[in-house]
């Protein structure tokens, strides 16, 4: 793929369904940029993706999540599985996101065609980066990734949001942090499907365990009892544990369970098309009852939201 003239969705689906890795690089850009090409791109993507396991890793920085990844990665590429990432970075405007790719990058993974990382930095709104990051998975997915790892940077709401496009979520803590449990209290311990303590070979990693127990004896969800799992990543200790883990917690997603991820992706596909189709015709109408509400709200005579819900359904009554 050379020049780059427009392509359609089948010739995208064609150069996906290849594994071009410079077709993936530039589908990723289109989506994740909501460029003019992005709606061939998802066109492809349409009616591929959904096969892929989606793995979602979050924990404070320092924890050990890039060391943990690339074990990860390490095991399920000796298994034949293909790798896609993708590194998110809701706080800092540029530089977290990139960083913690090009850390995974530059490892022993940096020159296997059997993983691509792609790194989300923050840009405007989060629901603009979740979004994103729904769409990157789903173009890796349809690519024929088998295994997707998103990872967030961080605790908090916004590693709430994007994590609910993953089936299986680690919560990575490390003892020695100052605040052992940092999951606890950022209040992320619901969206847990397996707790790591990494850096299990430090000391007190051991009342870290413990805390978390405790931490979640107090609130008992589902028919999934939450594992607390130990790693001690740099050694690889612990990993194949974690690994038969994963697999154990996504073996017993029931079909429901599938779908509702599947939906989740879909439902903030559907929802940034919807919103892209709003803002293009909005811009270009020429109804005069546009050009009022702006007036109104100029004038301080009404107030923005409202005058963005009234405009937003003359423009939708028109679609
Ligand atoms: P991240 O910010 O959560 O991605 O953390 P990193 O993977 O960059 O790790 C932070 C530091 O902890 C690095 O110096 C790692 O070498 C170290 N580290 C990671 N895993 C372990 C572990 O299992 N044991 C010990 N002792 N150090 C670890």
């Amino acid at each position: 793929m050379a020049q780059r003239k427009a392509l359609t969705s089948d010739e995208w689906a064609a150069h996906l369904g290849n594994g071009e890795r410079v077709a993936l690089a530039r589908a990723i850009t289109a989506v994740e940029n909501d460029r003019a090409d992005a709606k061939a791109v998802l066109g492809a993507v349409y009616g591929r993706a959904g096969r892929a396991q989606v793995i979602g890793i979050t924990g404070a920085p320092g924890v050990g999540k890039s060391t943990l990844l690339n074990v990860l990665i390490a095991n399920y590429r000796a298994a034949g599985q293909k790798v896609g990432v993708v590194a998110v970075d809701p706080s800092s405007p540029i530089s977290g996101g990139a960083i913690l790719g090009d850390r995974i990058r530059m490892s022993e993974h940096g020159g296997d065609a059997g993983v691509f990382v792609r790194s989300l930095a923050a840009r405007g709104h989060l629901g603009g980066l979740s979004r994103a990051a729904a769409r990157v998975v789903d173009v890796m997915d349809a690519a024929g990734f088998d295994i997707v790892i998103v990872e967030t940077v961080g605790t908090g709401q916004s590693e709430v949001e994007i994590m609910d496009i993953a089936q299986t979520v680690l919560v990575v803590s490390a003892p020695g942090l100052g605040d052992d449990i940092q999951a606890v209290k950022a209040g992320i311990l619901e969206i847990a499907d397996i707790l790591v303590v990494n850096k299990a070979d430090m000391p007190l990693a051991d009342r870290t365990e413990a805390q978390l127990r405790d931490a979640l004896a107090l609130g008992q969800r589902g028919d999934w009892d939450v594992p607390v799992m130990k790693t001690a990543s740099v050694a690889g200790e612990g990993i194949p544990e974690l690994v038969a883990e994963i697999a154990r917690h996504h073996g017993q997603l029931d079909l429901r369970d599938r779908e509702q991820a599947a939906r989740v992706r879909m439902r903030k596909l559907i929802a940034s098309t919807a919103a892209d189709l709003l803002r293009d015709r909005m811009s270009v109408s020429e109804d005069g009852r546009i050009d009022a509400l702006c007036d109104a709200v100029s004038r301080g005579d009404l107030d923005f939201e409202e005058v963005a819900v009234q405009a937003a359904k003359l423009i939708a009554k028109g679609l």
